[in-house]
């Protein structure tokens, strides 16, 4: 047996594990990821990329990697309705959707976890975990032999049938799967002329985007005389042709396929993000329907969330109480992911007449552009805003109900000596980001929030809605604000 000691150990090394790891090895934790697979999978589940993900990204100076690997395009969809969401009328530099394969993010996602200094076991399964008062101590297998490790604190990272959540004794309701869908990643003969296309009657509904490799579809399917078929049945490539032909008149001549599989409803959502010293991240906390693209993005922004708290608790710059607020804050985001899925299941799965007008009454609410954005900033994440974190602020500054808590857009600061810097560049370090606008106050920050912030005069370019006056801001590492000063 062999044993290591580390500050966190991350359970899974999938995407939303190797993006927490990488954030708490930035703010100086000793970690390491114990991931049961030799290699990374081939095949890619996500293929979307949403606004808020690239903007979190971008918070680490990380976007230009997936940029320069993937496709944008300005809309999203809810449902696979014909009216699509419009993303070009958020505020942000990325109103797109990225189209980047899975595998490409997670191999990007290493590669910076790597560059931090992750410690990343692969061939290692866990199967045991007990917790005490001063930490965690983690059993399992590898090849040739079985491994121990003891953690200060341990991140369940571990996908949807997670072996941390259930060991941790956390709960994990919901509902079965009740209806499935088809998936092929194949080669087309014939593609329609549209890169994009979605079509859905009474005969059923299907969805085709390119796969982003120049060679390969992505096409789903849903039929209503094949939606009862259990996951355990294997999808053949004549299964999945016959049901595209009978949604839409043509397979596209797809052949060759890379990657068949079947996929369904089940939707269950932790109780708890956090028992104890053990945390849930991504698919270990919320699994549902995969409509509109979000579970891998969801994830991230979990683990954006937890990865300053923790590595603030762990170099002893704030209380561990700032570590509930990890589930206070996402656990409702968790449930409006739930909702959200849940109605988009109803929407993409009753193929009766009830269905397809219940499909054309949100068509038409769609095309009203406040509909739309609504719907855009929810499929996007651009609709989460923090309750106060549980920190005492620093003397001189203090929450502001209208805007404490939302996400701020990147913008150019315009900074002493005539110097520009977008905002984000400034919380690439991971820490907190303390504004101070010239002329105003000189504002000294105490310890320990001196030693977890980048201090910097500068003006803002373009004005926060809701936000007057101010002469300080101290904004979260996640890019949320935090407190003001007037
Ligand atoms: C068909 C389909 C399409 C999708 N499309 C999108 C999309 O377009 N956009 C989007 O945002 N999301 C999408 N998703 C969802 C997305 O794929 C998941 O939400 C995402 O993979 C979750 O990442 P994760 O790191 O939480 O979990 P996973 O990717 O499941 O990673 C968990 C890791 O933990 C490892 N592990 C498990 N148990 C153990 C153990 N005991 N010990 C050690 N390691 C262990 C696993 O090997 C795995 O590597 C889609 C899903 C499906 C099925």
């Amino acid at each position: 047996m062999t044993r290591e000691q580390v500050e966190v150990a991350v359970v899974g090394g999938g995407p939303v594990g190797l993006m927490l790891a990488s954030e708490l090895a930035l703010g100086g934790v000793k970690v390491a990821v114990y991931e049961r697979r030799k290699e990374r999978v081939a095949q890619s589940r996500a293929l979307s990329v949403h606004p808020r993900t690239l903007e979190i990204l971008a918070l680490r100076g990380l976007e230009q990697r997936f940029l320069a690997r993937g496709k944008s395009l300005s809309t999203g969809h809810y449902a696979a309705l014909d009216t699509r969401l419009d993303f070009s009328v958020l505020d942000t530099t990325f109103p797109y959707s990225l189209f980047i394969p899975q595998t490409l993010t997670e191999a990007l996602l290493e590669e910076r976890a790597r560059e931090v200094g992750v410690a990343l076991h692969r061939g290692h399964r866990v199967s045991g975990l007990w917790q005490d008062a001063e930490g965690v101590r983690l059993e399992g297998e590898r090849e040739g032999g079985t491994f121990q490790v003891r953690a200060r604190y341990v991140v369940g990272a571990d996908g949807a049938r997670s072996v941390v959540r259930s060991l941790a004794g956390i709960s994990f309701p919901g509902t079965d799967v009740t209806t499935t869908q088809m998936l092929g990643d194949v080669i087309l003969a014939e593609p329609p002329p549209r890169p994009v296309m979605s079509h859905t009657s009474l005969s059923g509904g299907a969805m085709l985007v390119p796969l982003g490799d120049g060679v390969h579809h992505r096409i789903v399917v849903v039929s209503p005389g094949r939606q009862h078929v259990p996951l355990s049945e294997p999808v053949t490539l004549e299964e999945l042709a016959g049901a595209v032909r009978e949604v839409v008149g043509t397979d596209f001549g797809m052949h060759s396929p890379a990657w068949l599989s079947r996929f369904g409803n089940e939707t269950r959502h932790a109780s708890r993000y956090r028992e104890g010293r053990v945390f849930l991240v991504g698919d270990a906390a919320h699994i549902h329907m995969p409509a509109g693209g979000q579970g891998l993005n969801v994830g991230l922004q979990d683990a954006m969330n937890l990865g300053w708290k923790l590595a603030g608790v762990m170099r002893g710059l704030a209380p561990t109480s700032l570590l509930d607020s990890y589930h206070h804050e996402r656990h409702p985001v968790g449930a409006r992911l739930i909702q959200n899925t849940l109605s988009q299941t109803a929407l993409m799965t009753h193929f009766n007449p009830a269905g397809m007008a219940l499909r054309d009454t949100f068509c038409a609410l769609l095309t009203q552009p406040h509909v739309n954005r609504m719907f855009a900033e929810q499929i996007s994440a651009f609709d989460v805003a923090y309750p106060p974190p549980p920190l005492t602020a620093p003397e001189g500054l203090k929450v502001e109900p209208a805007v404490s808590g939302t996400r701020l857009a990147d913008q150019p600061l315009r900074c002493e000596g005539g110097a520009t810097r977008s905002l984000y560049s400034l919380l690439h370090e991971g820490k907190w980001l303390l504004l101070r606008r010239p002329a105003s106050a000189r504002l000294e920050l105490p310890a320990p929030w001196s030693g977890w912030t980048t201090q910097l005069t500068a003006e803002l370019s373009r004005e926060v809605p809701g936000l007057d006056a101010w002469s300080s801001l101290l904004v979260r590492p996640d890019g949320h604000l935090g407190y003001v000063s007037h």
